[in-house]
């Protein structure tokens, strides 16, 4: 499912494993947007353990501060006691030792990674501050002439680990809602044999082609065809429609979805690896994966914000013990810098809103293959729509069979139209079919069939070419679709034989409900619409004029639309693209958000930067409110994490010390914990945006 490579630039950005996401974290794989692609359970087991291990390591660590605050002298001093024994200080020395290497070994262990991978982080920061203040004190120990900073040093640590365990847990609550669209597969599926009997199977045996039930409630293990029974069956989790649909013999059915009230008996069209399921899960992984421009920015000012930490840390040492204070104040100061500098707010500002808004999305039907597309929906100022099948229903009722040739009747024609339209995907071909069948009409054996995309098909039938097609198909032959117009507003089909025509078929297509708030809701929020059709004149007016639209185009071929979007494009717009079908392809990929509608060609799916489950246009609206909101939370954490640093590191430093403000390390590293939880929280919130009722831009 690799991304189609599109013209700008912005779109293209692939990660390749580089995992700045933690900006040099150690704990890779913490986030769900680790180098590798995380596999299901064994993930979020390897994320439980982590959790864990820092849980373990903070109460251990904390159990151990307690007697090396009490045996601290400068505690004794403060709360007014003195305990003093023979080797005090050694006893002091081993517990701290103790906490140092057991609690802080996550850390030191992250410094070897990120040095050897040459990616300081925030890792390294921990590591260089409780190193040298671990170091500094065991000298004093030994002899050195100066104070102790353990008391200081197991604080931090302790604070450093419970934070780490709380920010594991909220992006561990981020990664739930992927893991939550995995298990909707059922482990197991009833699968009937030869006989007619029914054995219980597990997922991974079945395959396609094979016959399932499903009783009432369960959960349908594989995509499917209906060949028995009828029931409603609960789809929200895939594409966010909370009503049941009501599903019967020969309707489809995906994997994952919920039986109702009936027993279905299904043939299996898609298991395993192949199921939509599956296929949309992959997706929204692809999709974490790789960076959008936003991202690069939080992970280039993450890496920046390590080496200035270290800069002005170090600094700060030189220029406190340079204005002559001690060196253990110095020291303390500089402790102080680097922890409180440590881009972990930063690293995690991004992510945990795309981790959240990704899954978010896919779970309300709208799968989100290009993330900078996503993010710049925003930006959207106009929206070229294509028609049929987008803005319309595509049902493609047949309204008038119109013969024009002697000799042939209604059924001849619709006839010999069937035979040229049975290997289409097109919905006329599809309505076509539907009125042959309803008539018991025998479709004739076709070769030799082609498609010619906007223009329409042609096959060799009982020996005469047969060819169908708008207006496009008459000009070849020098006519033209305006000889036949008349007061009604139906798709024409018209039918040659041998380069002569033999008649036409009239469709009715519906314009979808929800198209005419979605075009009224664009048009609110300043965003232009045209429709870009290969259907006739006629047709692309009414549907244009009925639903209020700013302009349309008729008889474009599918290159043309493609020109017409770079057009658009030159003029400084910035175009998404909503279409459906293979036509729409190349424009898809021209546009700056290209937006597949419906379970239309997969094709048009591959190209799109964003794919709308339910062919509901309401949905593009959803889709452009969430794109800014998703966006807004990003820059929102951005500004926190960032403004917190700016603020925090001068006070760090002491440059608030002539008025007697003076920051203590366990303080500092406080105020960073604090950030990093709020913008966990911050990007939780867009959990709640994206309820459709409250939906509204
Ligand atoms: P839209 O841009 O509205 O989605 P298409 O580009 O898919 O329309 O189709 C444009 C025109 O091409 C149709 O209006 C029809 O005239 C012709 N056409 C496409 N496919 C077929 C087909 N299978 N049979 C007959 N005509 C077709
Ligand atoms: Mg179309």
């Amino acid at each position: 499912m690799e991304h189609q490579h599109k013209k700008h630039s912005e779109h293209q950005n692939h990660s390749h494993h580089n995992h700045h996401t933690h900006q040099g974290h150690e704990h890779q794989g913490y986030g769900q947007h680790g180098g590798n692609p995380p596999h299901g359970h064994a993930h979020h087991d390897h994320h439980k353990m982590m959790i864990e291990d820092f849980k373990k390591r903070f109460w251990v660590s904390l159990v151990i501060s307690i007697p090396v605050l009490v045996l601290s002298p400068m505690i004794q001093d403060f709360m007014g006691f003195e305990l003093v024994f023979n080797g005090n200080l050694y006893v002091l020395f081993a517990l701290s030792s103790l906490a140092f290497f057991y609690g802080g070994w996550p850390f030191l262990k992250g410094l070897k990674d990120e040095v050897k991978k040459g990616a300081l982080g925030m890792m390294t920061l921990i590591a260089v501050a409780i190193t040298v203040a671990y170091a500094y004190s065991t000298a004093v120990v030994f002899g050195l002439e100066g104070k102790m900073f353990f008391w200081e040093l197991v604080t931090l640590i302790d604070i450093m680990l419970v934070g780490h365990w709380i920010e594991m847990k909220s992006v561990l609550g981020a990664s739930k809602a992927l893991e939550l669209l995995v298990s909707m597969m059922p482990s197991e599926a009833y699968r009937i044999s030869g006989d007619g009997s029914v054995e219980k199977v597990k997922l991974d045996e079945l395959q396609k082609g094979d016959h399932i039930q499903v009783k009432p409630g369960a959960q349908i293990p594989a995509d499917g065809l209906i060949f028995k029974g009828e029931s409603h069956l609960n789809e929200s989790m895939l594409t966010g429609e909370s009503k049941p649909v009501k599903k019967r013999e020969g309707d489809t059915v995906i994997g994952g979805a919920i039986n109702g009230n009936g027993t279905l008996r299904i043939e299996v069209k898609g298991a395993g690896k192949d199921s939509y399921l599956n296929k949309v899960i992959t997706m929204v992984r692809e999709a974490q994966k790789t960076k959008s421009k936003t991202q690069n920015l939080a992970d280039r000012a993450a890496k920046w914000l390590t080496y200035i930490a270290l800069t002005v840390g170090f600094g700060t040492l030189v220029v406190w013990i340079a204005l002559g204070f001690d060196f253990v104040y110095a020291l303390e100061r500089m402790v102080t810098v680097m922890i409180i500098s440590c881009p972990h707010a930063l690293g995690l500002a991004v992510p945990l809103v795309v981790a959240i808004s990704t899954t978010i999305s896919a779970q309300n039907g709208l799968l989100i293959r290009n993330r900078t597309a996503f993010e710049n929906s925003r930006r959207i100022s106009i929206i070229v729509f294509d028609k049929t099948g987008t803005l319309t229903q595509g049902s493609h009722e047949v309204i008038r069979i119109v013969p024009l040739q002697d000799g042939i009747n209604e059924r001849e024609l619709l006839r010999l139209a069937t035979a040229v339209e049975q290997y289409s995907e097109h919905h006329i071909a599809k309505g076509l079919l539907r009125k042959a069948k309803s008539e018991g009409i025998s479709i004739p054996h076709a070769e030799d069939f082609k498609y010619e995309p906007g223009i329409g098909v042609s096959a060799i039938v009982e020996g005469q070419k047969i060819e169908a097609g708008g207006n496009g198909i008459l000009k070849k032959i020098n006519r033209s679709d305006t000889e036949y117009t008349d007061s009604s507003a139906e798709t024409k089909v018209f039918f040659l034989s041998n380069g002569e025509i033999i008649g036409f078929v009239s469709f009715a297509d519906q314009i979808r409900k929800a198209s005419f708030g979605a075009i009224k809701t664009l048009h609110k929020n300043n965003i232009k619409t045209l429709l870009l059709t290969g259907d006739s004149e006629d047709v692309a007016q009414d549907v244009a004029n009925r639903l209020a639209m700013n302009k349309f185009m008729a008889n474009v071929l599918p290159h043309e639309k493609q020109e017409k979007l770079r057009e658009l494009q030159a003029q400084g717009e910035f175009v998404a693209m909503a279409g459906d079908g293979v036509n729409d392809a190349p424009a898809l990929a021209q546009a700056d958000v290209g937006i597949a509608v419906g379970s239309g060609a997969d094709i048009a799916a591959e190209t799109a930067d964003i794919i709308l489950v339910n062919s509901d246009p309401q949905d593009i609206v959803n889709l452009i409110l969430f794109g800014k909101v998703t966006y807004r939370k990003m820059i929102q954490n951005l500004i926190w994490a960032l403004g917190y640093n700016v603020l925090t590191i001068p006070l760090a430093a002491g440059v608030l010390y002539s008025y007697g403000f003076v920051l203590e390390p366990a303080i500092g590293a406080i105020f960073m914990i604090l950030s990093t939880i709020i913008v966990a929280l911050n990007a939780q919130i867009l959990k709640n945006k994206i309820k459709k009722s409250q939906i509204n831009i």
